[in-house]
């Protein structure tokens, strides 16, 4: 009698905990998902910075950052474009976050500065096809460049979108992708030098997403050695990717953009 009562028990609490277990990972499921995409990888080095160091691995170690900051809140689910060090075309990063259902898409940059340039500082982009200056242009284009000469499929991102409303949907993704970078700008202004115009836009191939709110973060740069001290500490990185994390929530919250994913249609 004892024994059976306490089989009982056994098989309750068991069923009980894999209610639990699935329940809250159906809660998961349905949380909005954080795109981070970690830029370059593999034989694309992106910059090196003065003492030889790579872009495509200070930004890994800041996505991965990013990414525990983010999981901490519990609000959101995050998926890195890619978690060690491969190559992913510039098409292979927008694919992935739209097959995922991405709610928000974040590609993580750390150019050098030419000699010309006058930006300095953080800045946050976000696509357009007639950039905001010249030199936003030129970052775009040379981060566009990631693909040149590697194993890179040729072909073209697929931005059709099947009805009428396409053009609008764009606009207003595009209207989403500007103020999710304002409201990261802010967040951050106190914990990093910004660019004195930092946010801007140009056609950054990696950012055509036509419903997706995307924006693509140049976090310091590699031709400055305090930059590169900065980008290396891991300190710095916590401190910037907590407020990050927090603006990502912030806008996710304001928008409710895909926060609740429809089933799909019999
Ligand atoms: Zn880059």
């Amino acid at each position: 009698m004892i024994r059976s009562l306490f089989l009982i028990l056994t098989l309750t609490s068991a069923t009980l905990g894999a209610w639990m277990g699935s329940a809250s990972k159906l809660h998961s499921e349905n949380l909005p998902l954080v795109v981070i995409d970690p830029g370059h990888g593999g034989a694309d080095l992106g910059a090196i910075g003065v003492n030889g160091v790579f872009e495509k691995d200070i930004v890994l170690d800041f996505a991965k950052s990013l990414k525990k900051q983010l999981e901490k809140r519990g609000t959101v689910r995050v998926l890195l474009t890619r978690d060690r060090d491969i190559f992913l075309s510039l098409e292979d990063r927008v694919r992935f976050t739209r097959k995922q259902n991405g709610t928000v898409f974040l590609s993580i940059h750390a150019d050098t500065i030419t000699a010309t340039a006058d930006i300095r500082g953080v800045t946050i982009y976000t696509g357009d096809d007639r950039p905001s200056d010249a030199e936003a242009a030129r970052v775009a284009e040379a981060e566009n460049r990631s693909d040149l000469g590697l194993a890179a499929p040729e072909g073209k991102i697929d931005t059709s979108i099947n009805d009428i409303l396409g053009d609008l949907m764009l606009r207003e993704t595009r209207a989403h992708s500007i103020l999710l970078a304002q409201e990261l700008a802010s967040r951050i202004a106190d914990v990093v030098q910004l660019n004195r115009n930092p946010v801007r836009a140009a056609g950054f191939r990696v950012l055509r997403a036509p419903d997706i709110p995307s924006v693509l973060i140049e976090i310091g740069y590699l031709s400055s050695k305090n930059d590169i001290d900065l980008l290396t500490s891991a300190d710095w990185r916590d401190r910037t990717s907590e407020r990050l994390a927090a603006g990502i929530n912030e806008f996710i919250s304001r928008t409710r953009v895909n926060a609740v994913q429809t089933p799909p249609s019999p």
